[in-house]
């Protein structure tokens, strides 16, 4: 959907109304309790998560979309009773348990050497050289410990799906494979628009919330709608590409890699300096790229779960809504 003159124009209005808003200061006994999400910023990890929780939620509710009825069946067999019966509420979990599990905290990203391109051997490994500890090794490792159910298995398969489903959409966030030395990003300090943050937010989060607001009148679901909508209409023929895997059993997922640090390369990072200003250009360029990349995430999750729990023979149909 080409956004218009009119979709810039509210927002320059939302703009305005947000400045007045932030020109409201704050009654005094007020400042203090506003003080304490302060402190917890400071306090909280430099690196960012993964997509933000909307971008996590959006890849599963597509890919919910695309399960065969075997494989919801297993999921929702598998889903923790908190889930609700539904696996995007749980596909931000990964982020929300990895400073308690401290091994998993560089299975959400990869690095590259400062290239354009990566190589599992090079680029999947911890800061201690551990290969396979990144978000590639990691998709791999969890879909085969998912092979396993209906088995006899030590592995606690809930938590193998929760892992596998977010670390999926992971992969598809370009900058989770950017340059090691700026950490997919993370040091480059950027303006959104006015609000001070940097690069590796503007892809986890600003551009989503960017949409959300001003395309898609603040709602997330709206905009899951639209992509489903664009799945079945302008996307549909990229479909079959997208499902492309010649690896079956060992997923895609080093292809989808490769893709990110393309993307990275040519949109991501391209143009952009430290303490620049993006706005509607950077904006306007690089939200195709995030959609896309979202659309792309659900339907591989799709097709990896589908794989797994309904066996090889789907790869013989087609990816179908249900
Ligand atoms: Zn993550």
């Amino acid at each position: 959907m080409p956004p218009g003159k009119r979709q810039r124009q509210r927002r320059r209005g939302r703009q305005e109304e947000s400045r007045e808003q932030r020109e409201m200061a704050p009654p005094p006994h007020q400042r203090a309790l506003l003080l304490f999400p302060l402190v917890f910023l400071l306090l909280a990890p430099p690196r960012a998560d993964a997509w933000g929780k909307e971008g996590h939620i959006m890849v599963c509710k597509i890919a919910e979309k695309y399960l065969s009825e075997k494989a919801a069946a297993a999921v929702q067999a598998l889903l923790p009773e908190s889930a609700g019966g539904e696996l995007s509420t749980v596909c931000p979990w990964a982020d929300q348990v990895r400073w308690h599990y401290h091994w998993s905290s560089p299975l959400h990203y990869a690095n590259t050497p400062q290239v354009c391109n990566f190589k599992y051997s090079r680029d999947c490994h911890n800061s201690r050289g551990e290969q396979g500890m990144c978000v590639v090794g990691a998709i791999n490792n969890y879909t085969e410990q998912l092979y396993s159910y209906g088995q006899k298995t030590s592995y606690n398969l809930t938590e193998s799906l929760m892992f596998l489903a977010h670390f999926v959409g992971d992969v598809h966030q370009p900058l989770h494979v950017g340059y090691e030395d700026d950490e997919g990003g993370n040091t480059i300090v950027v303006h959104w628009y006015r609000r001070k943050t940097n690069l590796h937010h503007v892809w986890d989060v600003s551009i989503i919330d960017t949409e959300i607001k001003d395309f898609y009148n603040k709602s997330m679901d709206t905009m899951v709608e639209a992509l489903k909508t664009n799945l079945t209409g302008g996307w549909s023929d990229d479909i079959t590409q997208w499902e492309n895997c010649e690896n079956k059993r060992a997923t895609c997922a080093n292809d989808y890699a490769i893709e990110s640090i393309h993307y990275s390369c040519n949109y991501a990072y391209k143009d952009v300096e430290q303490d620049i200003t993006l706005g509607d250009d950077y904006f306007f360029t690089r939200y195709p790229v995030v959609e896309k990349r979202l659309a792309q995430a659900g339907i591989r999750l799709a097709l990896i779960l589908n794989r797994i729990f309904d066996g090889d023979k789907v790869d013989d149909i087609p990816l179908q809504v249900q």
